[in-house]
Order: structure tokens, then C-alpha cells, then sequence
């Protein structure tokens, strides 16, 4: 049953496009999503790998408890029980230089008293050194996560960096450090329960892809694979017309056009739009082979050339971000490379090198600089009936499942405040995005 005159039409089934066309599916809108390729996922999907004979993921993706949007979707599409969710938040860590092991345990509530005890924080560092991050709170609007660090302490190599490089997939030279605190302030800062990591017990696909594809049509919304949108019309203030690849379809006046397509080819499609520009890699190894009984779901490494390894049923999988100096090098020089890594963290033999696959994805995200986050556009276009969501919108968090789907649920509002002229908290806006105005929506609109 659908409610409203007018159809809203999603193109782009990444994260962003799911998230916006299931909120609106679930407050009784028409809906009808469009994707360019065979499956939804965009950057965030499984496939089955031939050569290693089993399923992967594009990229080994870590949600946190923090992530409330990223939760709220998952339960709206009935699919939070196919997360993993550890009783506490443990971050098992390894050097790879000295060889040294260590676990980071941050405590439950919201007092932060497990820097003060040597057996939950980094080994070498004191509790003042956690403290220095408020700084970040106070950097300027164009400061470096390094500059706002100290980046010749022990934290800074054992902790923030790694944090910084994993959340914001770019160095911290480079990477905004308004940005590191937003994703700081939602997780660590909130606690174990808001810095859980969650992992997909299947894959990508099997959590945030399908369980929202079979929930679209369920509410009778239609979802279309293999239509690529080739340009847009307008008409004065209004867009007017869809030309995909495969034919073209005219907007009715109460008509709305949500593209939730990556920001290279929204720039495309819409005439004088700024956006990111500069991108930054992130280069994954997935290794077919079992490891020990009861090793860690996944460690974190320091000082070698893999970043974060992750135990799934079949495979080792290891993610390198920011990984420019990476993303050229030959498959098999990488193969090599990461499994010395991944060996030495899970204590297994270095040799042979069991089969493995690269994975390179040289446009994973935006680079989180200051410069770039300023290109970031609002998701609201100068035509009325168009609207923008993606990572690379104006979210106040990097390119993230999170800011992802946070920017589908924000699109999904504005959708709805276009069509029934002011949003009050009123029944079809609270069917669309929660009870009233939530903190991360409210949060939001600073943004916007
Ligand atoms: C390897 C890797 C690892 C990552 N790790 C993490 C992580 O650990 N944690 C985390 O939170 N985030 C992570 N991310 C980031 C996260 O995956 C992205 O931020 C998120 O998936 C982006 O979703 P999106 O919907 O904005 O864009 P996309 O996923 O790019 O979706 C856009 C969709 O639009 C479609 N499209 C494009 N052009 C057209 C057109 N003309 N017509 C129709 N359709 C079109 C595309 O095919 C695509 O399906 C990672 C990303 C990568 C690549």
C-alpha cells in the first residue's frame, strides 16, 4: 500500500540508495529503484570468487555499535541478527616490528576510566596521552589529524594513526582532523558499547544488500538492475525527465529524483555540481585457509605493510587503506607482501603462501582532507524535486557505511518534507525516519 501522489525515484542501489528507498518503502511511499549494475551493493557487496572457489567481500568493512543509522536500517530490513556482536569491545593488536601483542579494552559507560589501567590501554602510554585527543575537538576547520597529535608519541603510532587511516581512509597527514573527532566522539567516546565491532557473519551482500532488495519488493517497490542513467532534463527550476541507457521516463509534478550515485557520476549528471574529487585507494588480500581454532575475529597491525586482518569461515582477509603506495604493485608481489602480515598475527607458517586474491579499489572513498570535505554538497539541489545522497554529501562523517546511509535517510526526509510542505514530526515523516528528530538527525541539519 502506498501513500502520496507522487513516486519517488532512487537511482544508485549503493548503501545510500537502499537505506532511502527503504525508509521511504516502509512510510508507504511509491518507490522505484534504479541500478546501473546487475546487483546492488555498490562498494559494499559479496561475490563469489572462482579462482579461491568461495565467496569474499569487496573489502573487509567494520561496523561499530556507534553506528546508529547504519543499526537502525539493518532493522528495518530484519537483518541485525546476521551481525556477529562480541559481549565487549576488544581490539586485539599486533607489531609487527617488535612483536609485541596488546588488547585495547575500553570500558562500559560512558566514563572513560580504561585509560587510566595499564591492562586495557596501549602498553607504553599513560592516561594524559588519551586526554591530548580533545584537541582534536578543538582543531581548526583545515587541520591535519597529525597536527592536531602529538605524532612522536607512542599513541599516536599505536592508536590514532591506525584509527585515523582505518576510519578515514586517508593518511594523517592529509586526513581532517574535524573529521577523526566526529568519528571518535560517536564511538570510543561513548563507551564499549558504542565501539563493539559488529562484523557480517555471512558477507556484505548477506546483511546490508539483500535482506533490503527482498524488503523493497515485499512493500511492492520496484527495483531495476542494468539501468544506468545516462543524463537528466530540467525545466527551469525542475527536473523533468530520466534518460537511462535503456529509454527515457518522464517526472510528474509530484515526482522526486533521489541519486544516490557516487560523486564522479553525480558531477556527470548535474549541471555546476562541486563535489570531492580526489580519491583514495584501498587495496584488500583474501587468503583461502583456515586459521587457528579460537584466534581473534581480527587484529589490528602495527608497523607492516597490512593494516587489519579479519578470521571469516574460509578466509583471511586483510585490508590495506590509504594504500597509494600500494594499489600499482603486482598482484603476486602484494600476495606475498601482506601474507608475511598476516602469518606473524596469527601465528601461522609463512610458507607456502596459500591462494589468495587481490582486491583493488583505487576510488574506495573520497580523500577525508579539509579541502575535500569542503567540496561535500548539501543534499538538497537548486531544482525542488531533486535531491542528493551518497558518502560524499555533506554528512559531517567520512565515506562510511554510516554517512552512507545516514545521507539515504536524510534524502528519504527531505523526499518526504517536499512532498508534504514543512516537516513537523508528523505521521508520514515519523513513519520516515524514526520518532521525531533524532540526535544524529539533529546533529545533521548543522550540516546541511
Ligand atoms: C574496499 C572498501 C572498504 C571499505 N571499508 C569500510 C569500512 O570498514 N567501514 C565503513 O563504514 N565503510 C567502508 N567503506 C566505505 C563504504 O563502502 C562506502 O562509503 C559506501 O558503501 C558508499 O555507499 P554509496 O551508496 O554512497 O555509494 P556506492 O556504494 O558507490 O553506490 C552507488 C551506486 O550507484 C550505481 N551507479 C553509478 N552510476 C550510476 C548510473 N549512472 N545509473 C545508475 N546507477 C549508477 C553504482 O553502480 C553503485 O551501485 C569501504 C569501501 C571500500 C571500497
Amino acid at each position: 500500500m502506498t501513500t502520496g501522489s507522487g513516486t519517488v525515484h532512487v537511482v544508485g542501489a549503493g548503501l545510500a540508495g537502499l537505506a532511502a528507498a527503504v525508509e521511504l518503502a516502509a512510510a508507504g511511499r511509491s518507490v522505484e529503484l534504479y541500478e546501473a549494475g546487475r546487483h546492488a551493493g555498490g562498494r559494499c557487496r559479496s561475490f563469489l570468487d572462482e579462482e579461491l572457489g568461495c565467496r569474499i567481500d569487496n573489502g573487509n568493512h567494520l561496523l561499530l555499535g556507534g553506528n546508529r543509522a547504519a543499526l537502525r536500517y539493518l532493522e528495518r530490513i530484519g537483518a541485525l541478527d546476521t551481525l556477529e556482536v562480541p559481549p565487549d569491545a576488544v581490539f586485539p593488536f599486533f607489531d609487527a616490528e617488535t612483536g609485541e601483542r596488546w588488547t585495547l579494552r575500553p570500558n562500559r559507560g560512558v566514563l572513560p576510566w580504561w585509560i587510566f589501567s595499564p591492562q586495557r590501554r596501549v602498553p607504553g602510554t599513560r592516561a594524559i596521552d588519551y586526554l591530548a585527543a580533545l584537541e582534536l575537538r578543538r582543531a581548526h576547520p583545515s587541520a591535519m589529524v597529525a597536527e592536531a597529535l602529538d605524532r612522536q608519541g607512542r599513541l599516536f603510532r599505536r592508536l590514532w594513526e591506525p584509527l585515523a587511516v582505518a576510519a578515514l581512509n586517508t593518511r594523517a597527514e592529509r586526513a581532517s582532523a574535524r573529521l577523526f573527532w566526529r568519528i571518535l566522539a560517536e564511538t570510543l567516546g561513548r563507551g564499549a558499547a558504542a565501539c563493539r565491532p559488529l562484523v557480517p557473519r555471512e558477507g556484505l551482500s548477506e546483511t546490508f544488500v539483500d535482506p533490503a532488495v527482498a524488503y523493497l519488493r515485499t512493500r511492492g517497490a520496484g527495483v531495476h538492475f542494468g539501468a544506468r542513467l545516462r543524463a537528466l532534463r530540467f525545466d527551469a527550476d525542475r527536473l523533468s525527465q530520466l534518460l537511462f541507457e535503456t529509454g527515457s521516463l518522464g517526472l510528474g509534478s509530484g515526482d522526486t529524483l533521489i541519486l544516490a550515485v557516487p560523486a564522479a557520476a553525480a558531477v556527470r549528471l548535474v549541471p555546476a555540481l562541486t563535489a570531492p574529487d580526489g580519491h583514495s585507494p584501498i587495496v584488500n588480500a583474501h587468503f583461502r585457509c583456515a586459521a587457528p581454532a579460537g584466534s581473534p575475529r581480527f587484529i589490528g597491525v602495527i608497523g607492516g605493510a597490512a593494516q587489519w586482518v579479519f578470521r571469516k569461515r574460509e578466509v583471511l582477509s586483510v585490508t590495506v587503506s590509504a594504500a597509494d603506495s600500494m594499489v600499482d604493485r603486482p598482484a603476486g608481489e602484494l600476495r606475498e607482501l601482506l601474507w608475511h602480515d598476516v602469518a606473524a598475527a596469527y601465528r601461522m607458517p609463512a610458507r607456502p603462501v596459500p591462494p589468495g586474491r587481490i582486491v583493488k579499489e583505487r576510488r574506495a572513498t573520497f580523500i577525508a582532507s579539509p579541502e575535500q570535505t569542503r567540496r561535500r554538497p548539501a543534499p538538497r539541489s537548486r531544482w525542488e524535486n531533486l535531491l542528493l545522497a551518497g558518502d560524499y554529501v555533506h554528512t559531517g562523517l567520512p565515506a562510511t557505511i554510516e554517512g552512507a546511509i545516514r545521507s539515504g535517510f536524510t534524502a528519504a526526509r527531505q523526499a518526504v518534507v517536499r512532498r508534504w510542505g514543512a516537516f513537523a514530526g508528523g505521521r508520514t515523516s515519523v513513519a520516515c525516519v524514526g520518532s521525531g528528530t533524532s540526535r544524529y538527525e539533529q546533529e545533521q541539519q548543522r550540516f546541511l
